[in-house]
């Protein structure tokens, strides 16, 4: 498939899904509304995901999808992702740069030097939040967890299964290099029974993350070769162009020596954690079995609703 037909597949799908009332266009490609349905079956998805890891016992925890700039900061996102990334701006000025700021919207021009930067950002990925809240010495018997929320990235896209604003559930595990990869092991023989169980083909690949520039063609050269990020890959626009449904990162000790978390025996920790793209997994379970879920398989609709 070339690139323009790539494009036109990505136009058609998303076309779809509006015309039949599943997503709902706001303005913005990337960002849309939701119909009932379509979050059942991302419902669906979250509960099986969540499922899975039950068997670990897990800390379940919600975070808003926003982070503290500090962690924002403290985790590098900004210097090596910064095509992706959502720091908030507000207005802290007085009444003459108020006035100033009324007058460029009134005049349609640029505003964004009369705002400043928040204490906040938007949350890139949803298990930011948790390190931070870890630091220290873990408890005996501590060390999973499971969290889901709203990320944002800006990539802009008509591609259904590339959002601005879309939902993770995230399983992580902080322990010992050994603990994590080991448990990262689990996942790799759970995911594929769920995928399987709904219906979805996919393949599994050594991936990287999109890191900037020069610099960070290195840097996913090196995550490719430590074989860091796996990723489950379901091909709704054909084999060539496969989407990242589910991915695994193990992270080494990155997080556990920013935020200073050592294990209950006192080394420092590492972990891992396993994402899948709920909107990305409902958009491929449309793709595949149709945009009618009174036509779905029972075997597909007993693991989404059992
Ligand atoms: P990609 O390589 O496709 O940009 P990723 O591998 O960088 O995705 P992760 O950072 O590992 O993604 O995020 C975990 C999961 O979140 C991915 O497997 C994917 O399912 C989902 N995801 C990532 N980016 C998006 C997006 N822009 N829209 C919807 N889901 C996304
Ligand atoms: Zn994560």
């Amino acid at each position: 498939m070339s690139p323009e037909e790539l494009v036109l597949a990505h136009a058609d799908l998303r076309d779809r899904l509006f015309a039949a009332k599943l997503l709902v266009p706001c303005g913005v490609d990337g960002l849309y509304g939701r119909s009932a349905t379509f979050e059942k079956v991302l419902n669906g998805v979250d509960a099986a995901a969540y499922a899975l890891g039950i068997v670990d016992d897990p800390i379940t925890i919600s975070f808003p999808p926003m982070i503290p700039r500090s962690t924002f900061e403290a985790v590098d996102y900004l210097r090596n992702f910064p095509q992706l990334c959502g720091p908030v701006f507000t207005f802290t000025g007085d009444n003459k740069d108020h006035s100033e700021l009324v007058h460029r919207l009134d005049e349609h021009e640029d505003y964004s030097d009369c705002l400043s930067l928040s204490e906040v950002a938007l949350t890139p990925a949803c298990c930011y939040p948790l390190y931070p809240s870890l630091v220290g010495q873990l408890g005996d018997g501590d060390g999973w967890y499971s969290t889901m929320g709203y990320c944002f990235r800006h990539e802009p896209s008509v591609d259904p299964m590339r959002l601005q604003a879309f939902q993770q559930r995230e399983h992580i595990r902080v322990g010992t290099p050994d603990d994590v990869l080991s448990w990262r092991e689990t996942w790799v023989d759970r995911i594929p029974k769920l995928l399987e169980s709904i219906g979805l083909e996919f393949r599994t690949e050594f991936a990287n993350d999109p890191f900037f520039g020069r610099a960070g063609r290195l840097m996913s050269r090196s995550q490719i070769e430590q074989e860091l990020k796996i990723e489950w890959l379901v091909p709704v626009f054909g084999e060539d162009h496969p989407t990242a449904c589910v991915s695994a990162n193990y992270h080494q000790n990155h997080f556990g020596e920013l935020f200073g978390i050592s294990t209950a025996d006192g080394a420092e920790a590492h972990s891992g954690c396993v994402g899948f793209g709920l909107e990305r997994c409902t958009v491929a379970l449309f793709a595949a079995h149709g945009t009618d879920v009174s036509m779905w398989p029972d075997s597909v609709t007993s693991v989404l609703w059992p």
